[in-house]
């Protein structure tokens, strides 16, 4: 049986920027996925943001490799010329209410470390942003965008040309522990070794946590699909930077916002709702009301006919509903019998942020074997 050192499983941005990361170190890095290239799944079905970690708590993971993944991203983009912009981004407050919570958001993120913050008024919104209501805001300078298949395709050239195999249209379908390595069977087809495994699959990562004997469950590792949905402006509007509103403390989403992607595109998005099943990126026009309401409160002069229906995307949360805060899972089993198996689970918002610095972070769990 052919044995390798590093299997890599689930080829989204997360796992490409793994991949490139350790084929410059070890000989044999294979990245598998189920599909018939890298990128088909939530890496591509996102707002693009480029985030500053405003929102997370101080301690956890998500703050911590968002900060850092936000610095790694542009200093890669600079350096190989990948579409990206460094927009900046306001939070604004839409009713007096609203401002105490502006407050402690300010107060948080500048506690974490999140540089370039600053408190705006009503008059300085209005001559960044005249088309956008607001009596008070936040701007984030380090907020931007990026063109995320162009990350993904300067990621997937890296690593192939650091030797690293591309396995697509192969599914891992079982993981046998063997004494010093894994057996990981494809397909139901044929198997190989690796010495070390990483868990990337996205929205198939507990699935796969299972198959190497975790008990997803008890553990806190089964994922709650939640849905989002964006609808995207049909007509051109003097809109600059990104636009978001106060998020409601309860809930696990930021409100619908208004984003812009590498063209200039305008979209409103994402919603956020549990569905049953990961897979079905279907949308239709049920939510034009709520998504005109809301994208209507921070741009005024937005007609119900204005908007149309976009694209969706599938968040891997972690967190129920209901739940509070989950972090990301980023765990080396090796308490669990598991030694070499690296799980990321729950790598929804703000995982393409962070991808760069996800995989340092990875890579040196790994140095640590
Ligand atoms: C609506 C929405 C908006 C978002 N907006 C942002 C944003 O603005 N900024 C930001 O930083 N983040 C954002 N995110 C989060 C970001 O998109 C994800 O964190 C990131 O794309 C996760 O990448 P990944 O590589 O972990 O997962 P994926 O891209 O899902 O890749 C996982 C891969 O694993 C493969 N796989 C699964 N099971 C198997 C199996 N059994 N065998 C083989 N392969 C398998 C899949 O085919 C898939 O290709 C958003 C997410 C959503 C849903």
């Amino acid at each position: 049986m052919q044995k390798i050192d590093t299997a890599v499983i689930g080829a989204g941005v997360v796992g490409l920027a793994i991949a490139s990361e350790l084929a410059s170190r070890h000989r044999t890095v294979a990245l598998i996925d189920k599909n018939n290239s890298y990128g088909q799944e939530t890496s591509s079905r996102n707002s693009e943001v480029i985030h500053a970690g405003i929102y997370y708590p101080a301690d956890s993971l998500k703050s911590s490799l968002c900060i850092r993944g936000n610095r790694l991203l542009y200093e890669i983009c600079k350096q190989n010329s990948i579409p990206h912009k460094n927009t900046g981004k306001i939070i604004a407050a839409t009713a007096p209410e609203e401002e105490g919570e502006l407050e402690d958001i300010y107060k948080h993120a500048s506690s974490c470390g999140v540089p370039d913050l600053r408190m705006l008024t009503r008059d300085d919104i209005r001559k960044l942003e005249p088309e956008i209501n607001s009596v008070s805001g936040i701007y984030s300078g380090s907020t931007g965008i990026v063109d995320s298949h162009a990350l993904m395709s300067f990621l997937f050239r890296k690593a192939e040309s650091r030797g690293c195999m591309m396995l697509f249209k192969s599914r891992v379908t079982d993981i046998e522990k063997k004494q010093e390595s894994y057996q990981i069977n494809i397909n139901s087809e044929y198997s190989f070794e690796a010495e070390t495994v990483i868990n990337c699959a996205g929205l198939g990562s507990d699935y796969i946590a299972e198959m190497a004997g975790i008990d997803i469950d008890r553990e806190g590792y089964r994922i709650s699909p939640c849905k989002g949905e964006y609808w995207s402006l049909n007509k051109k509007a003097n809109i600059n930077r990104l636009i978001y509103p106060v998020p409601h403390k309860q809930g696990p989403g930021l409100g619908v916002h208004i984003t812009l992607d590498m063209e200039g595109k305008i979209k409103f998005g994402p919603n956020t709702y549990y569905v049953d099943t990961r897979s079905d990126y279907s949308q239709d026009d049920s939510k034009h009301g709520e998504f005109y309401e809301s994208a209507h409160k921070l741009f005024p002069s937005l007609k119900y006919e204005d908007i149309a229906p976009e694209m969706t995307g599938i968040r891997p949360k972690l967190q129920k509903p209901g739940e509070d805060f989950r972090d990301f899972i980023i765990r080396h089993e090796a308490d669990r019998g598991l030694a070499g198996f690296i799980n990321l689970v729950g790598i929804e918002s703000p995982g393409l942020t962070s991808s760069r610095a996800i995989a340092e972070y990875v890579s040196s769990m790994i140095s640590d074997f």
